[in-house]
C-alpha cells in the first residue's frame, strides 16, 4: 500500500512497538486504521489524520461497512479540506448500516420525519387550544366589563335589569324548547 512506505521513523527505531509490550508514546504509536491494518504508520499516512489511535472503533466500524482499501480509494480522491467530513459521513452511515443493516442512515431519517410530522400536529393542535382560551378570555373580559358598567351607570341600573330579565326569561323560553328534546 502506498499509504504506508518502509521508511522507519526515529521513535519506532528507539521504541519499537509490538504487541506484548504497553503501548508506546501517542506520537509514535501508529493511527488507528494502521493498528487494525497490522501496518506500519508512516508520516504521510492518509488515514492517521482522521483514525487518531485513541478511538481504535471508529475505523473498526467504517472498515467493516466499507473496507479499508475502500476508505483509502475515498479519501485519496478528494482534496484534503473535504476528508474530514467524508470520514465523519462513512463513520455516520456505518454505524447507522450496522445498527439498521437494511435501511442505514434513511431509516433514521424517515423515523425522525415521523417524529416531526407527529410534532407538527401537535404544534397545530396547542396553537387551536390557545386561539379558543384567547376568545373564552376575550369574552370573559366583555363579560366582566359589561358588570363593571352596570355598576357604574346605576341610574340605569333598573331599566337595564328590565330588559336584562326580559331578554333572559326570552332566552330560558327559547332555550328550554330547543334544548328539551337533549335532556330526554
Ligand atoms: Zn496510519
Amino acid at each position: 500500500m502506498e499509504y504506508c512506505s518502509s521508511d522507519t521513523t526515529v521513535t519506532t527505531i528507539t521504541s519499537p512497538p509490538s504487541p506484548s509490550s504497553p503501548p508506546p508514546p501517542p506520537v509514535a504509536s501508529p493511527c488507528a486504521a494502521c493498528k487494525i491494518l497490522r501496518r506500519r504508520c508512516v508520516e504521510k499516512c492518509v488515514l492517521a489524520p482522521y483514525f487518531p489511535p485513541n478511538d481504535p472503533l471508529k475505523f473498526a466500524t467504517a472498515h467493516r461497512v466499507f473496507g479499508a482499501s475502500n476508505i483509502i480509494k475515498f479519501l485519496q480522491e478528494l482534496p484534503e479540506a473535504q476528508r474530514a467530513d467524508t470520514v465523519s459521513s462513512l463513520v455516520y452511515e456505518a454505524n447507522a448500516r450496522l445498527r439498521d443493516p437494511v435501511y442505514g442512515s434513511a431509516g433514521a431519517i424517515s423515523q425522525l420525519q415521523n417524529q416531526v410530522n407527529e410534532l407538527q400536529q401537535q404544534l397545530a393542535m396547542a396553537q387551536a387550544e390557545i386561539l379558543n382560551m384567547q376568545s373564552q378570555q376575550a369574552n370573559l373580559m366583555a363579560i366582566i366589563c359589561m358588570e363593571k358598567w352596570q355598576n357604574t351607570i346605576p341610574h340605569q341600573h333598573h331599566s337595564y335589569d328590565n330588559n336584562y330579565q326580559t331578554n333572559m326569561s326570552f332566552l330560558d323560553e327559547n332555550l328550554g324548547s330547543l334544548w328539551e328534546p337533549l335532556w330526554t
